[in-house]
């Protein structure tokens, strides 16, 4: 097994605690319940193992940070507007990349209600100056760098945000965002907001006009989108406006759980049917189904597998959306502010204290390839959905210098047909092969 460069690094340790801030009493990030391992024979553990050192494991959503013991003190913790990477517990991961989304709608530094554009870039820089301060985890801004963690032991982090209320009705915040590292961005939470409807609300409107010139920059801009936490409506008219592919990072299937955070099949559909790909969500009592209404890794893979046979292997990846802590108390303690209430459902479940076998981010991946592997899948496909799904949307999504660059060289040939085509152009461009000479830029 490849170990990451792990230095036993812990946040803010450049600083005095206790001086500088105030210390809180954390969770254990490896340990805190009790590991359930997937059984597998050990041939096939060994199978596993080759697996995740050789194949790039990215999870497509996930925040890596550490809650407090005490669930009620998150409050306080996140008024201090510091929170901690959980680097002992990404350590033993198995991770190469992870798509991680900060304070999500929880950054209530100077607000109790979250999304605060102070707030979010407050957020943004407090965790980077951490992450700045030791070796393993390092952001990461294209997918060379991921190629780059897995090759010297490190972990690329990318920055993402779930939805895209702190813009306000302000475009060239996306462009700020971009400039501060953020890769991905949703649309709406469970809220509307000033781009589209969350899904959360009753009468969902769709993209307002000023959501497609959103999806528009972000595609300009070469900011993956994201629709997880959008209503219905809202998320076919992203699909359908964008102009290149998006994702849906952390979601499972209403055909499997009837409820609003579980998408319908002719949005995973259109979702694929434009290239894009599906992320498998394992936040708490949110993937179950009729034959595991007890939350576990098996519930979470019957929503992979249902998703898999509807729209084909090659649009599928896992955003199992854990953190180290309490989560389902955390929920608890977010209901009001993150409308985890109305995002479940009316369907009646049994509550876990959490979910066996996908609890935190040290345990998912190594736990979904051995179920992989003990149900046949091969290493080719194995490959598709820990990253090669994932890499070839990122390679058109975020490569976009380049293709600025393919443009104006031929607008320097045809300026008047160039400027006619516009944006169309552009879109079409990602698809062909990239020039040698812009190759630099990124
Ligand atoms: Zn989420």
């Amino acid at each position: 097994m490849k170990s990451k460069r792990y230095d036993g690094y812990r946040s803010f340790q450049y600083l005095q605690e206790g001086v500088d801030y105030k210390p809180f009493r954390l969770c254990k990030e490896i340990g805190r319940v009790p590991t359930y391992r997937v059984p597998v024979s050990e041939q096939e553990e060994e199978r596993v193992n080759r697996i995740l050192d050789q194949e790039l494991i990215i999870s497509l959503h996930d925040h890596a940070f550490v809650v407090p013991e005490d669930v009620t003190e998150i409050w306080e913790y996140r008024r201090a507007g510091r929170e901690w990477t959980g680097y002992e517990g990404l350590a033993a991961s198995r991770l190469d990349v992870v798509f991680d989304n900060f304070m999500d709608g929880t950054a209530m530094i100077t607000s109790k209600a979250g999304w605060k554009w102070n707030d979010v870039l407050h957020d943004l820089g407090m965790r980077f100056s951490d992450i700045a301060h030791q070796e393993m985890v390092f952001i990461a801004g294209n997918v060379d760098d991921f190629y780059r963690a897995k090759e010297t032991g490190r972990i690329a982090l990318v920055p993402a945000l779930e939805a895209s209320t702190m813009i306000e009705n302000e475009l060239d915040r996306i462009d700020i965002l971009y400039g501060f590292g953020v890769r991905m961005m949703g649309i709406a939470y469970s809220e509307a907001n000033s781009l589209g409807c969350g899904l959360k609300e009753k009468r969902d409107g769709g993209l307002t006009d000023f959501g497609r010139k959103a999806v528009q920059r972000m595609n300009r801009i070469g900011m993956a989108i994201d629709v997880s936490h959008s209503g219905d409506q809202t998320s076919l008219d992203t699909i359908e406006v964008s102009e290149k592919p998006i994702f849906i990072t952390h979601v499972g299937a209403r055909a499997l759980w009837d409820s609003p955070r579980m998408k319908p099949d002719d949005v995973i559909r259109e979702c694929a049917r434009k290239g894009g790909v599906i992320g498998i969500e394992a936040a708490p009592h949110t993937t179950l189904t009729k034959n595991h209404p007890q939350h576990s890794i098996e519930s979470y893979m019957e929503h992979f597998e249902y998703i898999a046979n509807l729209i084909g292997i090659d649009h599928v990846a896992f955003g199992p959306d854990t953190l180290f802590g309490d989560h389902v108390g955390l929920h608890r303690v977010f209901a009001g502010a993150l409308s985890i209430k109305s995002a479940q459902g009316s369907s009646a479940f049994q509550e876990v204290e959490y979910v066996k076998g996908i609890e935190n981010p040290a345990e998912a991946f190594p736990n979904i390839v051995r179920w992989l592997v003990a149900h046949g899948y091969s290493d080719h496909d194995i490959g598709k959905v820990v990253s090669g799904n994932i890499i070839r949307v990122l390679e058109e999504v975020w490569n976009v210098r380049r293709v600025v660059a393919a443009q104006s060289l031929t607008t320097e040939k045809q300026p008047a047909r160039m400027a006619e085509e516009g944006a169309g152009a552009q879109a079409r461009g990602a698809g062909r092969p990239r020039l040698a000479a812009a190759d630099t830029t990124q």
